[in-house]
């Protein structure tokens, strides 16, 4: 149940940032989440409605939007960096299925499309953040 760990990061950070700067409410929190990132966005959006309630200063309902970063990856070998699309649409792999997608079977299957090598990481679009914040001074 990560999803509870992230929206309470999620939360802390809008409070957070809220109180620097001086706001009374919180009218909007836009969250992006990596394309990569392993997470059920119901329980996610649950969690976070549920948190926002004791918080200060208060954060209005249906305040949270999700966003969801495309993920780009960077190959080692030759500095190569390619989206994460492109690369499903060469495994065939539908968005239906990508939800449950595992980042570290991408791994497994593919290669840097330019020069073969298996040594790449995901430089976008893994993790959740925090992109911004609304509210009433
Ligand atoms: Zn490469």
């Amino acid at each position: 149940m990560h999803e509870w760990a992230l929206a309470e990061s999620i939360v802390m950070a809008a409070v957070e940032e809220a109180t620097k700067e001086k706001l009374k409410t919180i009218t909007q929190v836009t969250v992006c989440i990596g394309e990569l990132q392993q997470i059920e966005k119901e329980i996610f959006l649950f969690a976070l409605n549920e948190l926002r309630k004791s918080q200060k200063p208060p954060i209005k309902k249906d305040a949270f939007v999700l966003r969801t970063e495309k993920s780009t990856l960077t190959c080692h070998t030759c500095g190569n960096t390619w989206k994460f699309t492109e690369m499903k649409k060469k495994l065939n792999i539908t968005d239906s299925e990508s939800i449950h997608f595992i980042p570290e079977v991408v791994f497994v299957h593919t290669r840097c499309p330019r020069c073969g090598s298996p040594d790449f990481e995901i430089t976008k679009g893994r993790g959740v953040i925090l992109s911004s914040i609304k509210g009433v001074r």
